[in-house]
């Protein structure tokens, strides 16, 4: 795994080492005042295609950058965002970081797709397509460039509201993913209602799945479910040669996991996208 070998030295995701920190919770306002004092911000983690490996693009993911405890994982804050009034500023915020990021790299970045987190919360923003549409215009960032990821649990939950946020946000251009799938229990026609793009299998099922029949099973089905529907499949969280080895057996068009890289800090993923040995098919679109 050559890729492997070229990131292990731009592994560089902080990992909060102050004990301290296991008890601490954080609060709204702390929270809060984070956004206003801009300590928030995006690594992304590539996404590989299988069984190639070549990178296709990347997934966003927020770090709180802070003052005291270094780099915070979305762990410590994001039920703050995603239960209070603050998620709405957030998802702007973060998109806008994304979006300005692919504006700025536009000639290093084109023929990528990007992934970006919305909480289902942003969809009862019911101008949230139009917002999304003008925010990428006004960068010059292609729609076709970014498919937003939502959560399969919590969308099932408040899916008759979220339906008409989602098919608008797919006649603007952009891509829909369903994230940690397999968590919730949305039914194959909720499934087919809803305008994927793709489905991104939870980890849970791809840890160990090279020693799990259970976990296999559930694989092979997802595999056969998702393409049938014509979603592109992802496995999320390989961490091992291992289970890669059984991934590979299936059809599974893309990967993400420590195993190829960690989140990255911005200036990592370029660096790593200039060092991969350039590939021939650029076309990612859906
Ligand atoms: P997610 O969307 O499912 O993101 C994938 C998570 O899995 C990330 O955790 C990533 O660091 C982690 N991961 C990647 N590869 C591996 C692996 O091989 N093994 C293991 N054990 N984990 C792996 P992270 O960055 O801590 O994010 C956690 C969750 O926070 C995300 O889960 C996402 O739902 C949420 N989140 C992150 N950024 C944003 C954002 O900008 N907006 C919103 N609304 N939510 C976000
Ligand atoms: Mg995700
Ligand atoms: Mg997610
Ligand atoms: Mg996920």
């Amino acid at each position: 795994i050559q890729i492997k070998q070229l990131m292990s030295s731009l592994f560089d995701e902080g990992t909060p080492s102050n004990t301290e920190l296991s008890t601490h919770t954080f609060d709204y306002d702390a929270v809060s005042l984070a956004l206003n004092n801009k300590q928030m911000s995006l690594y992304i983690q590539p996404k590989m295609s299988l069984p190639e490996e070549n990178i296709v693009g990347g997934e966003f993911l927020v770090r709180w950058n802070h003052p005291e405890f270094g780099v915070l994982t979305p762990y410590y804050f994001i039920d703050i965002v995603e239960h209070s009034d603050l998620v709405h500023d957030f998802s702007i915020l973060v998109v806008d970081e994304a979006f300005a990021f692919i504006e700025e790299h536009f000639a290093q970045l084109k023929g990528l797709t990007f992934n970006i987190n919305l909480s289902v919360k942003n969809l009862e923003d019911i101008h949230l397509p139009e917002r999304l549409a003008e925010l990428a215009s006004s960068y010059n960032v292609p729609p076709q460039m970014i498919s937003f990821e939502v959560t399969e649990s919590l969308l099932i939950e408040n899916l008759a509201e979220s339906l008409d946020v989602l098919l608008r946000l797919r006649l603007k251009g952009f891509s829909l993913s369903i994230d940690d799938f397999g968590t919730g229990y949305s039914s194959i026609k909720q499934l087919s209602q809803i305008p994927f793009c793709e489905l991104k299998l939870d980890r849970c099922f791809i840890h160990g799945c090279a020693l799990d029949k259970d976990k296999q099973a559930i694989i092979e089905a997802t595999v056969a479910l998702a393409h049938k529907l014509q979603l592109k499949i992802v496995a999320e969280g390989i961490e091992n040669p291992n289970d890669l080895g059984f991934l590979n057996h299936y059809k599974i068009d893309y990967g993400q996991g420590y195993l190829f890289a960690l989140p990255l800090k911005k200036v990592s993923f370029l660096k790593t996208l200039e060092q991969q040995k350039p590939y021939s098919v650029r076309e990612n679109y859906n």
